[in-house]
């Protein structure tokens, strides 16, 4: 029986032919590991360009209802290359990076600096200046010290450097939860309750060489209850509404960041951008006419909910083993474990998170049953898991090819050389062509690094 593709969890394209092959953007995964090898990344261009198209045209659309303007930075620490950067771009939307190396990609791909925003909360001296001499939309300053630092590497350039300050609202999302107060006790941003925003926003105010342009919150991610965006909306709406009684400067633009979540086992429901958009829309609307302020210019920064799902990660299959081991109960059970040629090196989020993701056999169909099995990679640690739980045929075996969906974001972006393995490809397809994006890493790439 070929596998039933949850719509939810793979690129639109996909899809499995009766012999049980699976194929992304027209091009069967047998094809591309037979071409490109394995174990590979696959994206989906189709898909990753009508995600980018659908944040962008939801927000835009819900946001004009009440006379407010959107842009959207893609979050390019979720996967960022310099196609993917021109593609987003293509979209309309701007690039949001977090460090030299993103912005160097960014500005190779020919985003103007302008839609271009920089982020992160250790910049680096050189950072501040590639970006400034880049003419970068605005550095997302993130501490008190950092408003000193831009102010002085702007008066050396002789500009004035467009600025957000990033604050901790107290509402801190991820996954189902969403706790409203506490979780200051992290290393990002200002916060409002401790007075730190207000006062780094009059610092700004005090540097001639800085132009205050908006308030920027990120509240986490993989959020799947969009109530968070809304509580984090008003917390800003009104710091913005009591700086402007404070000081006399209306901030124009607020920055909602990213954190939109996506499925990734059967049966999750991801966010949908066109109900955020109009829950967040509303929720801004009323607080500002509460406020008496004016509607706000808005940013948002999904990275995950635009490149996840339009990317699989296609695996092949090694040593398997059943695994028989007493659980909690003391009775005896059995688990089949399926060695992959990957593993934690090319997506660390198992072991990092104890994230979930799903599999299916690729490679053909299977009448076999299925049994309980945990995919796990070929890296030196117990905790390389691929896959926690999932079924799979009885009769998988050595050669099959594993497809891993929506390992779009934070796969290839967080890979390392682990164990001296080199990354692997990312390969774009569309209407039934190939195109390798981020070439395979070699043992010579490797050694190349080593000085002996
Ligand atoms: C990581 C990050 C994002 C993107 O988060 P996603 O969960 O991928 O949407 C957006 N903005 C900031 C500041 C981030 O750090």
């Amino acid at each position: 029986m070929p596998p039933v593709l949850d719509p939810a969890l793979w690129p639109s394209t996909a899809l499995v032919d009766e012999a049980g092959v699976v194929a992304v953007g027209g091009v069967p995964v047998t094809d591309l590991v037979a071409e490109h090898g394995s174990p590979l990344y696959v994206l989906d261009e189709a898909d990753l360009r009508s995600r980018a198209r659908a944040y962008r045209e939801a927000f835009v659309a819900a946001f004009a209802e009440i006379g407010a303007e959107v842009d959207v930075y893609y979050a390019g620490k979720a996967f960022l290359s310099v196609a993917v950067a021109r593609w987003m771009h293509e979209e309309g939307l701007r690039i949001d990076t977090a460090t030299g190396g993103e912005l160097a990609v960014a500005l190779r791909a020919g985003v103007p600096g302008a839609e271009i925003g920089l982020h992160g909360n250790n910049k680096s001296d050189e950072e501040l200046e590639r970006a400034l001499a880049a003419g970068v939309g605005r550095i997302v300053l993130d501490s008190l010290e950092e408003v000193v630092r831009v102010a002085a590497a702007a008066r050396a350039r002789g500009v004035r450097a467009p600025v957000m300050v990033r604050v901790t609202t107290g509402v801190h999302a991820g996954g189902h939860e969403y706790i409203s107060t506490a979780h200051e006790d992290q290393k990002f941003g200002l916060s409002i309750a401790g007075g730190q925003a207000e006062r780094a926003l009059h610092a700004v105010l005090q540097h001639p060489e800085l132009e205050l342009v908006g308030i920027h919150s990120h509240i986490g991610s993989q959020i799947l209850d969009p109530a968070g965006f809304e509580e984090a909306a008003r917390r800003i709406l009104e710091l913005r509404a009591t700086l402007a009684t404070t000081t006399g400067h209306l901030v124009p633009e607020v920055d909602l960041g990213g954190g939109y979540g996506i499925a990734y086992l059967p049966g999750e429901v991801p966010i949908d951008p066109q109900q955020v958009a109009r829950d967040v829309a509303r929720t801004v609307a009323a607080v500002c006419r509460t406020q008496g302020t004016s509607v706000p210019r808005i940013s948002i920064e999904p990275g995950r909910a635009v490149v996840g799902p339009a990317g699989i990660t296609v695996y092949t299959v090694g040593t398997v083993k059943p695994v028989t081991f007493t659980d909690e109960d003391e009775s005896p059970r059995t688990r089949t474990y399926v060695s992959v040629d990957g593993g934690m090196s090319d997506n660390l989020r198992p072991a990092l998170y104890g994230a979930r993701y799903h599999a299916v056999l690729a490679s053909r169909g299977s009448v076999a049953d299925a049994v309980t099995s945990r995919v796990v990679g070929k890296h030196c640690e117990s905790g390389d898991v691929v896959v926690h739980e999932v079924e799979l045929p009885v009769d998988i075996a050595r050669g099959d090819l594993l497809a891993v969906p929506a390992t779009g974001a934070y796969g290839r972006s967080m890979a390392s050389n682990y164990n001296m393995v080199p990354r692997p490809p990312v390969v774009a397809v569309r209407d039934g062509d190939a195109r390798v994006l981020v070439r395979r890493e070699t043992e010579d790439d490797l050694l190349a690094l080593d000085l002996g």
